[in-house]
């Protein structure tokens, strides 16, 4: 194997501090037009969905090929103990952490309390026929969510339109947690692997390619072609990936123009956000704490680098977080930042961003929690029988979790998987709606912490992999 270590030289490392320039620059002037000319900007939704397809087409095999590049890396699959582990365990501390600042700030601003929900156009959700029908307004953010989630769906209708959403237990019944984890198990595993990835299951693929990887280094000359095959694959995906991104300014000023200009041209979205305000600013306030405090501060202890300069390092990724609202699609951008700018390992990225951009998601994590209060506390206002104490606020906490990690990777996910969330308290989900007009733009924020917390995540993890010999 050559140019292991200096891989990051290859490429726009040169030219990163202008790309990011060119990225911020897109995104200000997107909001610009879509303020001052709305219906136009909406009419540049297809710029955007190409830049969008062509980051989610190399999704699977970058996926399939970089976990399996970074276990033959090792050379061992053994040698993942201790990393996996460590990658594990901050995956769950840093969820736990987003999540236990989502129920403080939640309950310090307290923005349900007093929350008249609009007058206008009451919403009205029901659960029919095992479908969830909701009559309210949500965008067509997710042509297909099925497609990254491996759970089955129920067709549900809004406005006319279908749309799908998972169908946990707790769609229909009251789900108890056990059933909600052992839904989480089961999604690691997947009777065809073709079927997983054409849905882009990613979970199972990692399983998948773990093994597969683990078996081809016991194989000694035998698996020596394929080992050669898997690793330059690997660095050919990562070569489109930088291809890609020189596109990315124009790529993302399309996407976000064209749903800023949508939402303009609607001619609601600014008394929505002002409706809002303050659970807005209960989440924004959230994810900026642990994005600017709790995910620096834990990138400091454990690694001694300069948090804020990593920041820098990862702007190309988490600006295209911020515009895809998609932690999947923004992978190959977070692995490319990570590993060429930020100069994390190339065993590290290739197998901690991978399972963190599924199951690692911190900013989702503290939007449920939040989400949920909020509108415990509008209930509670509203139902004085409504019992919401502690242990209310715990089972919040614990199933935010779960549903965190249980979300997809794509635009608006942990929306849906708020009705676990919601069920488990005994809220109801008719009060749904009523975030549902600002959830495209909060999806933005929290996507761009969760790629955050998985880069820093693959920068501390980094440390316990132990150090490449002759391998591969
Ligand atoms: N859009 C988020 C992501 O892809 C998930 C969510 O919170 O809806 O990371």
């Amino acid at each position: 194997m050559t140019a292991q270590t200096t891989n990051g030289q290859n490429g726009s490392t040169g030219g990163a501090g202008h790309h990011t320039l060119y990225m911020v620059g897109a995104i200000v002037l997107a909001f610009l037009v879509a303020w001052l000319f709305p219906h136009f900007a909406a009419s540049l939704e297809m710029g955007g969905e190409i830049f969008l397809r062509l980051l989610t087409m190399v999704v699977v095999p970058l996926v399939m090929a970089s976990v399996m590049s970074g276990i033959l890396g090792l050379g061992d699959v053994r040698k993942l103990g201790r990393p996996g582990a460590a990658a594990v365990g901050y995956y769950l501390s840093t969820t736990i952490l987003a999540v236990v600042v989502g129920v403080i700030m939640v309950n310090l601003i307290r923005p349900g309390v007093g929350f008249e929900p609009p007058q206008h156009e009451q919403a009205a959700v029901e659960v029919a026929d095992g479908a969830l029908v909701l009559d309210g307004e949500m965008r067509d953010s997710s042509a297909n969510p099925r497609q990254s989630d491996p759970r089955d769906w129920v067709e549900v209708t809004i406005d006319g339109e279908p749309y799908f959403l998972p169908a946990y237990e707790g769609v229909k019944t009251e789900p108890d947690i056990g059933t909600i984890f052992q839904g989480l198990v089961l999604m690691l595993f997947s009777d065809n692997l073709l079927h997983s990835m054409v849905d882009m299951q990613l979970l199972p693929l990692i399983v998948f390619s773990i093994i597969f990887a683990g078996m081809l280094t016991t194989m000694g000359e035998r698996g020596k072609t394929l080992t050669t095959l898997l690793v330059s694959i690997n660095e050919a995906l990562l070569s489109f990936v930088m291809l890609l991104m020189r596109f990315a300014p124009l790529g993302i000023f399309c996407l976000v123009t064209s749903r800023f200009g949508e939402a303009f041209a609607a001619g609601e979205f600014v008394t929505q956000l002002k409706q809002l305000s303050w659970y807005v600013a209960t989440v924004l306030g959230g994810l900026g704490i642990h994005f600017f405090l709790v995910l620096p501060g834990l990138l400091w202890f454990f690694t001694k680098r300069n948090p804020y300069q990593f920041i820098r390092q990862m702007s190309d990724a988490l600006l295209t977080a911020f515009s895809t609202a998609s932690s999947s699609a923004t992978l190959p951008v977070t692995m490319e930042c990570a590993e060429a700018k930020a100069g994390v390992s190339k065993q590290s990225t290739e197998f901690v961003l991978p399972l963190g951009a599924t199951i690692n998601m911190d900013g989702t994590a503290l939007y449920e929690a939040a989400a949920a209060i909020f509108i415990a506390q509008i209930y509670a206002g509203v139902n004085p029988d409504f019992e919401f104490g502690l242990v209310q606020q715990v089972v919040i906490a614990v199933t935010a979790t779960l549903a965190a990690i249980g979300a997809a990777g794509i635009p608006e996910a942990g929306l849906v998987t708020m009705l676990i969330v919601l069920n488990a308290v005994g809220l109801p989900i008719e009060y749904l709606p009523l975030i549902l007009p600002v959830d495209w733009f909060l999806d933005r924020f929290r996507t761009a912490t969760n790629a955050f917390g998985d880069s820093v995540g693959s920068a501390i993890v980094d440390r316990t992999f132990p150090v490449p010999t002759a391998a591969a």
